[in-house]
């Protein structure tokens, strides 16, 4: 159920930007980030910097892709969240950050593999990296799109990373948890060749994350 435009989902999205460049995982007015509401959605404006946002600065783009007049431009990959976001039901919000050692595998054009059962947080085996196209483009978001299928987050080549959840506070809870794995990763490739967890491991860690962190006061 979409939830309504209200100020303060706003200031929840501005509050959002804020930390992900104070948890260190984007920097400057790179990223970006959408939220489901009613009728369309809500993203960060383009260009600007968060410290500066103010709860009429975040752009309201309803569920055609126009953005109705006298509004900030919506940032430049609004295809990207406006494609995820009518495409996937489980996504309510999108994250989409430059940090530093997703990046990193980013540039190299590699997936973050099973070496950490943590990577099936984003839903799968693997943490894909969509193939690289120029930012703010349909094509990029075809890549995207494609590189989250049965995924919550990915890595966009040359870029930075995409991660999605119900909530807000997921979708950015798990962009911290993909930049940590993104760190361990390149830490364990320094030291040698990281072992891989075998595929029906990380079937039993998926089935586990169905359930894993529900307590009995969710209803559970
Ligand atoms: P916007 O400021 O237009 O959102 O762009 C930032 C970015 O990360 C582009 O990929
Ligand atoms: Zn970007």
């Amino acid at each position: 159920m979409s939830q309504t435009d209200t100020q303060e989902m706003r200031q929840d999205i501005i509050d959002a930007c804020l930390k992900m460049n104070a948890l260190g995982i984007n920097q400057g007015s790179a990223g970006n980030i959408s939220q489901r509401v009613e009728g369309g959605l809500l993203i960060t404006p383009s260009g600007m910097p968060y410290d500066t946002l103010t709860p009429d600065d975040i752009v309201f783009m309803a569920a055609d892709g126009s953005v109705p007049p006298g509004q900030k431009n919506p940032s430049s990959e609004w295809r990207f969240h406006f494609d995820i976001l009518t495409a996937r039901d489980d996504a309510g919000a999108v994250v989409h950050t430059h940090a530093m050692f997703a990046t990193t595998l980013a540039c190299l054009h590699r997936e973050i593999p099973a070496f950490h059962y943590m990577v099936a947080a984003a839903g799968g085996e693997t943490i894909r990296c969509a193939p690289y196209a120029t930012f703010g483009t349909q094509a990029l978001s075809d890549y995207a799109l494609e590189a989250l299928r049965d995924r919550r987050a990915c890595l966009l080549a040359n870029h930075g990373m995409i991660a999605l959840g119900d909530t807000l506070p997921k979708a950015l809870a798990l962009a911290v948890e993909v930049e940590t794995l993104a760190a361990q990763y390149w830490r364990a490739l320094q030291a040698g060749d990281p072992v891989l967890l075998p595929a029906d491991e990380m079937r039993r860690v998926l089935k586990k994350f169905q359930t894993y962190g529900a307590q009995p006061d969710d209803g559970s």
